[in-house]
């Protein structure tokens, strides 16, 4: 039986390492791209982005949502 290359395992709210197995957050690897507990990096690729992107991405389509500008105080003189 071949051992087949690890997946690495990736859901909204947390990964696998494929290495120790072990779950990670997004901020355990946010900033500095490996595990904190085997070292393993994680190389950069779409999934991981977007893992690491996506809150980002949620907050900034809420922000991109059209506001009332009267009320931006940015625009008060
Ligand atoms: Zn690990």
């Amino acid at each position: 039986m071949h051992k087949t290359q690890a997946k690495l395992t990736i859901s909204p709210s947390h990964l696998v390492c494929p290495q120790c197995m072990e779950v990670l957050v997004r901020e355990d690897i946010e900033g500095f791209g490996h595990c904190p507990y085997c070292d393993h990096l994680f190389e950069p690729d779409a999934e991981i982005e977007d893992f690491l992107l996506s809150p980002v991405v949620a907050q900034w389509a809420v922000q991109q949502r059209p506001q009332p500008q009267a009320d931006d105080p940015r625009l008060a003189p």
